[in-house]
Formats: C-alpha cells, structure tokens, sequence
C-alpha cells in the first residue's frame, strides 16, 4: 500500500525538533528508528502530516553513570545498550533483553525511547524497565518531567506521552550490593516478538531476605505490567524454590493473557508461571554471585 502523503523534517537540535512539535501538534510524529512506525505509515494505519527525524538530534543517544543513576538517551540503539560494558556489568537483565530484541539489523537501528513510546504489550523494554523502578523524561517546549516507568503504560500502543514531547533519557537507579536480574523470554523462532517474558531485579540483604524486588511481564495483557502481587509475596522474605514457585503462580494470576497466534491464553498463563520462575531463580544466583 502506499503511504498518504506527509511532510518531514530533520531539526538540527532538541529546541528545534520541540519547536516544530509545538508548531505542528496534533499532527507531527517523532521518528527514531523507524521500525515500527514506518510499516504503520505503509499500512495507512498512522496517517501524521509530518514525520519530525531526530537523526540529526544530538545529545540523544549517550549512555552514562551519573551517581546513583544510570542515563540511557532515548535514541539509543538497542545494540548500543547491549556492548555497554559499564551497564550490562551492573545490570546483567539489560543485556539479556537487548540481545533477545529482533535481529541484529533492529537492534542496530531501533531505539529504545521508540520502543517504549510505541509501547508494543509484546516489546521487551517496558518490562524490564518496571523490573528496574527505570523512570523515563520527557521534554515539550514548555519544559521537562519525568514519570515512573511503572503507570506510562496506560494500554496496548498507548502512554502517557503528550502528542508534543519527545522521550529525551531513561534513568535507571544503580542496583545497590548484592543485587541481580534476568529477563527470560519465550519466542516461537529466534527474533520473534516475546509469547511470553518475564523481568525480574532482586536485591538481597545481608541476612540473605529479599530486601526489594521487581517484577516485569511482557505479551500477557493489554500493557506491559508489573507482578505486584508476585512482588508483595517476595519482598522481606528469605528465597527458595517453593515461595518462587508461588510468586510465580501469583504472576501468573495477575496476568490477562489473550488468545492469539502466539498460542492460548491458558498455554500462555502456564508460561508466565514457568518463565517468571526461572527469572527468580536466574536473579537469585546472581545477585548472590555478587555477595
Ligand atoms: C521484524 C521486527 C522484529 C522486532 N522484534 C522485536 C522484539 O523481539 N522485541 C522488541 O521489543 N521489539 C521488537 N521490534 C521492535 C523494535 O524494537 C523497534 O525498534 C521499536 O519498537 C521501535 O523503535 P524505533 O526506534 O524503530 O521507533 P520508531 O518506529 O521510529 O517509532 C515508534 C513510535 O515511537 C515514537 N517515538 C520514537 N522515538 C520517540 C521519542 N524519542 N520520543 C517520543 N516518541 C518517540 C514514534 O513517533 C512512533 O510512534 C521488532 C521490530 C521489527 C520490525
């Protein structure tokens, strides 16, 4: 199919691309990677007036420590995540869910500010990001905020970005001792879109008790979501398999899995218990590899 007719711009700067965002509201599209919305602009099933490329935008796709936090740009690539040595060291799940995403000509390209504004129930960031308490900012013309990554997502492709922000940084907070993560995910085919994934980060205290946690699902409901039942069963106690097993069984209950060419709902709840359990336990040993 062909496109409808659009206008595109590449702004030189963030004031510039805010500007024209202002200018245009309503009808302007941030693009980043394109991977997403350039097949829905083909489909006809976005139609904006005007595609506004951040190509040219710099100061968009660092990935820093900054103290206590971790600053990844909204631009940055999928594959940038994944070779970041200083962040995957620290936050091993980053690099698990950054090498599953796709295949290596999306992981080049897409973003994961793209991924988390399309805010696919089946992308693999926003559970991670909910694993991780990540907040996510956002600037307009008129100024910058930034939200909890737990509450953006609102519903399938939709979150609480404003037509005229753009999603500058994600800011992960930098796990304290004795802490560890893994994203499981279940694809039919390498590359595949998640069936069902699971986020879990884990930080231990010194008596060996779960001191916090956070638990991410991905493709078993309308939105990306996080286990908070799961988590209030975790959280104070000291680990083993049976109470994985139950929290597991929790996420499970919490989820609202749908029926699809992935499989049935009913498969697809097995596996959030299954995928979520090795999560717990793949957490677990590495946060207590670091203790
Ligand atoms: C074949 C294929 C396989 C894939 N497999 C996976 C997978 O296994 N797991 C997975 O998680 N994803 C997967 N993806 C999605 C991929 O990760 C995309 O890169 C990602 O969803 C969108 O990122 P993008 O940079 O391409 O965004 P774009 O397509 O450019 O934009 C997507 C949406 O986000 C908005 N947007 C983009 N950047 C910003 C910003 N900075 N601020 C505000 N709004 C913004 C755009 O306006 C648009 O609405 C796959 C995609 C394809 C085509």
């Amino acid at each position: 199919m062909i496109p409808s007719a659009f206008d595109y711009v590449r702004p030189a700067d963030l004031g510039e691309a805010l500007r024209i965002l202002k200018e245009r509201e309503g009808e302007a599209k941030v693009l980043s990677g394109g991977f997403s919305l350039l097949p829905l602009i083909k489909l006809r099933l976005a139609q904006p007036g005007l595609l506004v490329d951040l190509r040219d935008v710099g100061g968009l796709n660092g990935l820093t420590r900054d103290g206590d936090l971790f600053r990844i740009g909204g631009r940055a690539t999928h594959r940038q995540i994944l070779e970041d040595r200083p962040l995957t060291d620290a936050l091993p799940i980053m690099k698990d869910a950054a090498s599953r995403i796709g295949d290596p000509q999306i992981r080049n390209w897409g973003t994961i500010g793209g991924s988390v504004a399309h805010a696919d129930p089946a992308a693999d960031w926003p559970a991670v990001l909910q694993a991780l308490h990540a907040s996510i900012v956002l600037r307009s013309a008129d100024g910058e905020r930034t939200v909890p990554a737990r509450g953006f997502f609102i519903d399938t492709f939709t979150t609480g970005i404003e037509p005229a922000e753009i999603l500058t940084e994600i800011q992960i907070p930098f796990p304290p001792p004795r802490s560890g993560g893994s994203y499981q995910k279940l694809e039919r085919r390498a590359g595949d879109f998640s069936t069902v994934g699971a986020a879990v980060q884990m930080t231990l205290g010194a008596d060996g008790r779960i001191t916090q946690i956070g638990i991410g699902l991905t493709a078993v409901a309308d939105s990306p979501f996080a286990a908070t039942h799961a988590e209030d069963a975790l959280r104070g106690a000291h680990p083993n398999d049976e109470l994985f097993r139950e929290a597991a069984a929790a996420a499970s209950r919490q989820s609202r899995p749908a029926t699809d060419s992935h499989g049935p709902a009913e498969y697809k709840r097995a596996m959030v218990t299954e995928m979520t359990a090795r999560a717990l336990r793949a957490a677990l040993a590495r946060a207590q590899a670091q203790g």
